[in-house]
């Protein structure tokens, strides 16, 4: 058995807590056992025979691997006899031909799981994932993979999570489901819409969008108080929402290769306001109070939908009834970014200059990117 390709690191560890409560110094040795065949460009049947002949060699120390890295081989399909890695934390099968994938959360809790550059499909995936909370990265990028796969909601506890370069078209209303994303790449996909359930990804520091077809971002983005990078480049849009200029922390915004800048007032069309609309105007802007029995229960709620127009010298409010207009905000002192603001009818269009939405005091833009 060569021991060439199983390499073995003692990583020793000083806990220097126990200084700070006048402990013994302590030191933890942690043995970390690592299968690499990386870029052997090895078939099947060879890999699978290696991982016997480890079986064999190693009848004990099998359970101690932890990582398994396979990247830059020939595997159409996984090797059969990987299960009996009963601890592996680490799998790495990127860069081959992978075509199917089995369950392999039914034998092992694995932390990260990379499969990019495969030629997975919806289809060739497992059905469903046997549920697994220990799972924190999962790459699937570069696949054929065509609808955003629900099937990896089983993994509550997931924190980076690449599906960029794939043909998907969208992204599932139930990812709110993954609460502890911190990274969320998504770019060079065909993804038109961003569901608003993506504003509630109150952990995500990274939210990758480029090369998709995205014609308008929810409001709610501006809920990802962590969010650090938002990368939209290359995709359809023709203003931002202005609740973007919330994101306090956000220090990289690329934009290049919208449409941002051109053709966006030229297509606004105005149609004039329903009666229902301009009765519930008139109510709202008089206060006229309105008791439930006063009126049927969905006309209560329709008043309650009013949006209050952002022209601070105007009471008014809109319903389904508004009028479109781009603000130009300056992000950082060199670049004017166009947010999409509505207003309760044409006249409120001309702002006071002393009502410009202003970035926060602190709030200091590092890099974003126009052109
Ligand atoms: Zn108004």
């Amino acid at each position: 058995m060569s021991s060439r390709h199983v390499i073995k690191k003692v990583w020793a560890r000083f806990f220097e807590y126990l200084l700070q409560f006048d402990q013994p110094i302590s030191w933890v040795i942690f043995l970390v056992v690592t299968i690499d065949l990386a870029y052997l460009l090895k078939s099947p049947e060879s890999v699978e025979n290696y991982l016997d002949e480890y079986l064999q060699n190693n009848p004990k120390q099998c359970e101690e691997v932890e990582n398994i890295i396979l990247h830059h081989n020939e595997l159409s399909v996984m090797p059969g006899n990987i299960h009996r890695f009963t601890n592996i934390r680490i799998l790495d099968i990127s860069n081959n031909g992978l075509t199917i994938l089995p369950d392999i959360f039914q034998y092992c809790q694995l932390s990260n799981l990379i499969l990019k550059n495969n030629r997975l499909r919806n289809d060739t995936l497992p059905k469903e994932f046997t549920e697994c909370s220990s799972l924190k990265e999962l790459n699937l990028s570069g696949n054929d993979i065509k609808y955003f796969p629900d099937q990896i909601l089983n993994f509550p506890n997931l924190k980076f999570l690449y599906l960029g370069g794939n043909n998907m078209e969208n992204i599932s209303n139930s990812i709110w489901r993954l609460k502890h994303l911190q990274v969320l790449s998504l770019g060079g996909n065909n993804i038109s819409d961003v569901p608003l359930s993506v504003g509630q990804l109150k952990n995500l520091q990274a939210l990758v969008l480029c090369d998709n077809n995205i014609e308008l971002l929810p409001a709610n983005i501006a809920n990802l108080h962590n969010l650090r990078s938002l990368l939209l480049h290359k995709n359809k849009l023709k203003t931002l929402p202005p609740e973007i200029i919330a994101l306090r922390n956000l220090s990289e915004l690329s934009l290049r290769e919208n449409p941002l800048i051109v053709r966006f007032v030229s297509d606004i069309q105005h149609q004039p306001a329903s009666l229902l609309e301009l009765s519930g105007r008139a109510l709202k802007l008089y206060n006229i109070e309105v008791q439930p029995g006063d009126i049927p229960t969905t006309l209560l709620g329709y008043l309650n939908s009013a949006h209050r127009c952002v022209n601070s010298n105007c009471k008014g409010v809109f319903f389904d009834n508004r009028i479109e207009h781009v603000k130009f905000v300056d992000f950082c002192g060199k670049y004017r970014i166009p947010l999409l603001q509505y207003l309760c009818s044409s006249k409120c269009a001309t702002i006071p200059a002393d009502d410009v939405i202003r970035p926060h005091r602190t709030y200091l833009m590092k890099k974003v990117l126009l052109g």
